[in-house]
């Protein structure tokens, strides 16, 4: 049976807790002191509502102490400080693989609190015993699920099973169109559609990313001619990775491949993330600026979410600055998320760079970033990333004001 732990040393605190938790667990213990807490014995369905601040041991202690013990309990953190400590905490509960399923505030909201014990309570796995009939029920074919390697990834790239799905980009005042974020997909002749979390990095640490982007250009490069073919302006952004910013010859081949198809080179974005650019800034630096001196744009990908500093905002002539999903999604409900997204795009603006907001899921998210200010959006609410033929009817169903029905 799962339980629940108050962790706090604030006795007042500990009896508001108690009476909640009390009427959503069968069994609550109580603790003021975080050594004694140590002392005790955890399950994996446990739940426990941890204050940040206490006198013998603090909240990240207990946390460390956890993370050491591989501890799979569910953490509800809790502090009186601002909502920075808890954020910070939440972080680092989860970096070292704690499972952190909410974080309060005092004074709490109780509501919310018994809400989220609900919550917990019927979505936390049943115990080991109930678990173990369950997987004796199971069929012994059970899917596997598929990890490439390297020689994978490379037939793959030779056979052609690498695809692009686009995910429209629109102006948020006009909401028409701009552009299209290219995503790589593998189309596996056995597995199915494979997604890029699945083999970028393999591909990076295997060297085989050059080749990999090199087909995404090609591919990218023979959709627009098509476009352009179907009078449809609309510009494609790409993303890059570190080792192709090593390349000193990148930027004349690219250069050469759109004049091939006569193509304007300004309607390719290539994206760069933040991390990306730590590695040798002078070699990147050349590439990055000799792309912009042939008319193709550059767009920092995910940023605040990386380690650049500003400077290199200002050194790299970047034309869009995109807005890292993570504060995006929050913008609505998290005060410190919408003034690093505020600050994004007065940022950007001040530096004459397009401002993108990508991971808009709702009407709110998008209606808030309308306010701010922010140019250009990109999400789930106005369209998932799909094939170039999905994208010609979305097209025309957004001409026509449908698409967000
Ligand atoms: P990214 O460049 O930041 O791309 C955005 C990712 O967010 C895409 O995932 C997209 O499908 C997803 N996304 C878009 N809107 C929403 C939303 O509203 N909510 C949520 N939750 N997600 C949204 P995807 O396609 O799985 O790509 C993941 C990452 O893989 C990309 O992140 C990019 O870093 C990398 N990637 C994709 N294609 C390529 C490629 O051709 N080359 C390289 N080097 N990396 C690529
Ligand atoms: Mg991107
Ligand atoms: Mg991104």
């Amino acid at each position: 049976m799962n339980k629940l732990f108050i962790v706090d040393d604030d006795m007042q605190t500990c009896n508001l807790l108690r009476t909640v938790g009390e009427t959503v667990f069968t069994f609550v213990e109580v603790y003021q002191q975080g050594s004694v807490f140590l002392q005790q014995k955890l399950t994996d369905q446990d739940v426990i509502l941890l204050d940040l601040m206490m006198p013998d041991l603090d909240g990240v202690e207990i946390i460390r102490y956890l993370a050491k013990g591989q501890s799979k309990a569910t953490l509800i953190l809790i502090s009186g400080y601002d909502r920075g400590v808890l954020h910070a905490a939440e972080a680092l509960a989860q970096d070292h693989g704690l499972t952190v399923a909410g974080n309060f505030i005092k004074p709490i909201s109780t509501s919310e609190l018994k809400q989220l014990l609900i919550s917990l309570r019927s979505s936390i796995k049943a115990p080991p015993m109930v678990t173990k009939t369950i997987i004796q029920t199971q069929p012994l074919t059970t899917k596997v699920t598929f990890v490439p390697n390297e020689e994978d990834l490379r037939i793959a790239i030779q056979k052609k099973q690498l695809v692009l799905h686009y995910q429209p980009q629109i102006n948020l005042k006009k909401q028409t169109i701009v552009g299209v974020e290219a995503l790589v997909r593998w189309l596996h002749p056995s597995h199915g559609l494979i997604y890029p979390d699945k083999f970028i990095t393999l591909a990076e640490q295997s060297g085989l990313i050059e080749q990999l982007t090199e087909e995404v250009i090609n591919l990218a490069v023979a959709q627009s001619q098509q476009w352009k073919e179907q009078a449809i302006t609309i510009k494609i952004s790409i993303n890059i990775s570190a080792q192709n910013i090593t390349s000193l010859f990148f930027p004349e081949q690219l250069g050469k491949l759109v004049q091939k198809f006569l193509l304007d080179p300004s309607m390719f974005v290539f994206e760069v993330t933040e991390s990306a650019l730590m590695g040798n800034i002078l070699t990147s630096l050349d590439i990055l600026t000799r792309l912009r001196l042939k008319g193709f744009q550059l767009s920092i990908d995910d940023f605040g979410t990386g380690f650049s500093s500003l400077s290199l905002l200002h050194k790299i002539p970047f034309t869009e600055l995109k807005i890292d999903q993570s504060f995006v999604l929050n913008v609505v409900n998290d005060t410190e998320s919408r003034a690093i997204v505020e600050t994004c795009v007065m940022l950007g603006h001040k530096l004459n760079m397009e401002v993108v907001a990508e991971g808009i899921e709702n009407k709110a998210t998008f209606d808030c970033l309308l306010d701010m200010g922010c140019d250009i959006a990109q999400g789930y609410y106005i369209a998932k990333p799909m094939t170039a033929s999905a994208l010609n009817t979305w097209v025309n169903k957004m001409k026509t004001n449908e698409i967000f029905d």
